[in-house]
């Protein structure tokens, strides 16, 4: 294959018509909807503007916020891979794990085990994607505030989520799952 074919391959990949790959399935979304500057952050500050700071001063239906620990949250991705995507955002705005303190490990744990279960009550996947992408080049959107992904999996979502990630994903149907969600959320988990 020449350097041009090749090109063009790679082009024709990110138009979703190439041949797939798993990984940038399941993370290119999230930076495709960053990179058009809807919710991005102004900077790499803490504050207004950065969408985990300021998610947990509002409303949780506003906030699209599922769960409140001590320490950290859960929140419904705004721009989901699959129903029922969650974020575990330690409250403080940290980028780097190794700066966690020993509470907001154990309770970034705790409410990520706590999340897998709630969505399989909900929702049933049949597995999950749990991770955090450290640093802008290992594609996180949004690098300064730390987050941990939650995405339940079900056989076959790869091959049309990614066209339907990219499409506006409708508020009542984010609410709906967050209501769905924080109903199924252990009572004493509830902040
Ligand atoms: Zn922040």
């Amino acid at each position: 294959m020449s350097d041009d074919e090749h090109r063009l391959q790679v082009e024709d990949g990110d138009d979703h018509a190439g041949v797939p790959d798993g990984f940038q399935r399941l993370w290119t979304p999230h930076r495709m909807a960053y990179i058009g500057g809807e919710n991005k952050p102004s900077d790499s500050g803490a504050g207004d503007g950065c969408p985990f700071c300021r998610a947990p001063g509002l409303s949780d239906d506003e906030g699209l916020i599922v769960a409140r620990g001590g320490a950290a949250y859960v929140v419904l991705n705004l721009y989901p891979y699959n129903s029922g995507h969650l974020l575990v955002c330690p409250y403080r705005h940290v980028a780097d794990y190794t700066d966690l303190t020993p509470e907001e490990v154990a309770e970034v744990a705790e409410l990520t085990r706590t999340s897998m279960r709630v969505l399989r009550e909900v929702y049933g996947p049949d597995g999950f994607n749990l991770g955090m992408n450290q640093g802008h080049v290992a594609g996180a959107g949004i690098a300064a505030h730390l987050h941990q992904h939650v995405v339940p999996r079900w056989g076959g979502d790869s091959n049309f989520l990614p066209i339907v990630a990219r499409t506006r994903a409708l508020p009542e149907i984010l609410s709906d799952t967050r209501a769905r969600l924080a109903a199924a959320w252990p009572s004493d988990q509830r902040g």
